[in-house]
C-alpha cells in the first residue's frame, strides 16, 4: 500500500520538498512505448560497451591466487584507487591542466561530484550561476540545498561574457560557483570555443566567481579536440568533473572530481559520509581494462559512431525539417542535437502527437532554470541507426507540418 495513503508519522525535511522527481523521467515513461523510436533517452550506445575487456579484467582481478582479488572485494579507501586516481592526473597533464593525483577524488559517476559540490559548497538562498539551458541533473543535485539559481543568457557557445558580467555587477551577494559545460553540452550539443573560455574565465576571475566544470562527453570528439579544459586556465578556481560513463560504460558508476588542494578534504568528508568509497571492484575492473592503452583504441571507435549517426540525423533534420522553419545547430561532438520548433509551436504540446506517429524527442523547457523557450527539443544520435534517424525524423517533420497546418 502507498504510504501517503494511510495516516504515517513521518515529516518530511524542508529538502525533501525541494526534491522533484525528474520531468525527463516523467517524459521518457510516456516515449517507452514499444515500436517507438526513441531519440528522447540520454543513454550511450550500448553497442560500444567494451563487454569482452570487462570479461577478461574480471576473470583476471579474480584469477586463483591473484593478489587483486581480495582487496578489489574489501572496504577501501575513500579518495579511490591509487591507480585510476594517477591515470586521470595524467590524462588532465595531456590536456595541458597539471594536476596531482592527491587532486582527485573517485566518484560514484560524476553525479555524485555534483551532489557533493552542492552540499560543500552551497548554503540556503545563496547564488549559484548555470547556463540557460543546462543539465536538469545538475539543477537537481543543487536544488535540495535550496540555492537560488541564476541562469545566464547563452548563444551557440554557451555563457556570453557580456551577459555574466552584467548579472554580476547587478548581484549583491558572491554566487557560490558558475557552473559550466563547456564541451558537447547536455542538453544543447554545444561547446564554448578557446576565446569564449577565455573571455568567460576573464570574467569569472575578475568577479573572484569559482567555476565547476562538467566535462562527461569531451572525449567524443568528431574532427578536433576541444579547446583546452577551464581547469587548464585557472587551476585554483576549478573543480572538475569527469565520468567513465561516456567512454565505457554508466552502469559501472564511475566518475571523478579534481579539487583544487584547500578544497579538496571537505569533498572528501563529504564522500566519507555519503558512500564511504566507490564500489572497489567496479575501479579494479576499470583500472584493469584500461591498463595498457586500451582507451586509445576503444574510444576512436565510439567517435566514428556517433559521427556517422550525427551525420546522417543533420541530414534527415535538413531533408524533413528545413522546410518548416524549425532551426537545429550541428555538434561536434557529444549525443545530443538541439532543435527550435518554429514559431507558434510547443515541444512539450507536440510530443504526444510524435509519440502517435512514432518517434519520441525531451522537450527543452525542463533544461531551463527559468523562463523556458517552449520550442526546444533535444534528440539524441546515438541510440538508433542511420535507418531508424531517417523514419524518425520523417515521423517529426510530419507531425510538425501538421501542427503547422492546424
Ligand atoms: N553531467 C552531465 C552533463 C551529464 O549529462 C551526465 C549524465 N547524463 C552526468 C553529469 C552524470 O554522469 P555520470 O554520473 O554517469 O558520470
Amino acid at each position: 500500500m502507498n504510504l501517503t495513503d494511510k495516516p504515517h508519522p513521518w515529516q518530511l525535511a524542508a529538502r525533501a520538498e525541494a526534491m522533484n522527481p525528474s520531468a525527463i523521467r516523467e517524459i521518457l515513461k510516456v516515449t517507452e512505448r514499444p515500436g517507438v523510436l526513441n531519440f528522447a533517452g540520454g543513454l550511450p550506445s550500448p553497442e560500444t560497451f567494451p563487454i569482452e575487456a570487462m570479461r577478461a579484467a574480471c576473470a583476471t582481478i579474480l584469477a586463483e591466487g591473484s593478489l587483486t582479488a581480495k582487496p578489489s572485494l574489501q572496504y577501501a579507501a575513500s579518495e579511490g584507487l591509487p591507480e585510476l586516481r594517477e591515470w586521470v592526473a595524467s590524462e588532465m597533464g595531456k590536456q595541458g591542466a597539471t594536476v596531482s593525483p592527491d587532486q582527485v577524488l573517485i566518484t560514484t559517476g560524476s553525479q555524485q561530484g555534483l551532489d557533493l559540490i552542492a552540499k560543500v559548497l552551497i548554503d540556503k538562498a545563496a547564488p549559484v550561476m548555470v547556463e540557460t539551458p543546462t543539465y536538469l541533473g545538475a539543477l537537481q543535485a543543487f536544488s535540495p540545498m535550496e540555492p537560488s539559481i541564476v541562469s545566464v543568457g547563452s548563444d551557440e557557445q554557451g555563457v556570453q561574457p557580456e551577459a555574466l558580467r552584467a548579472q554580476l555587477e547587478g548581484m549583491a551577494e558572491r554566487p557560490r560557483f558558475m557552473y559550466l559545460l563547456p564541451n558537447f553540452q547536455n542538453p544543447t550539443g554545444r561547446s564554448m570555443s578557446d576565446t569564449r573560455r577565455a573571455e568567460v574565465l576573464a570574467v569569472c576571475q575578475e568577479f573572484g566567481l569559482p567555476v565547476v566544470e562538467d566535462n562527461p562527453y569531451g572525449e567524443l570528439w568528431f574532427d578536433q579536440a576541444p579547446a583546452k579544459p577551464l581547469l587548464a586556465r585557472w587551476p585554483e578556481g576549478v573543480i572538475y568533473l569527469g565520468s567513465f560513463s561516456k567512454i565505457l560504460a554508466p552502469g559501472l558508476r564511475l566518475g571523478y572530481v579534481i579539487a583544487p588542494p584547500g578544497l579538496y578534504p571537505k569533498l572528501l568528508q563529504a564522500k566519507q559520509a555519503a558512500d564511504l568509497h566507490t564500489s572497489g571492484f567496479n575501479q579494479r575492473v576499470v583500472a584493469e581494462v584500461i591498463r595498457d592503452g586500451f582507451l586509445d583504441k576503444h574510444v576512436p571507435t565510439i567517435r566514428a559512431r556517433y559521427q556517422v549517426q550525427r551525420n546522417a540525423m543533420v541530414a534527415a533534420l535538413a531533408r524533413e525539417l528545413g522546410p518548416t522553419g524549425a532551426t537545429w545547430n550541428e555538434p561536434s561532438g557529444g549525443m545530443f542535437i538541439w532543435v527550435r520548433l518554429p514559431e507558434g509551436l510547443n515541444a512539450q504540446a507536440l510530443l504526444p502527437k510524435a509519440v502517435d506517429a512514432g518517434m519520441a524527442f525531451v522537450p527543452g523547457a525542463p533544461f531551463y532554470a527559468r523562463d523556458p523557450d517552449t520550442r526546444t527539443m533535444r534528440l539524441s544520435f546515438v541510440t538508433s541507426k542511420p535507418e531508424e534517424i531517417d523514419r524518425g525524423m520523417a515521423a517529426l517533420g510530419q507531425v510538425v507540418k501538421q501542427a503547422l497546418a492546424a
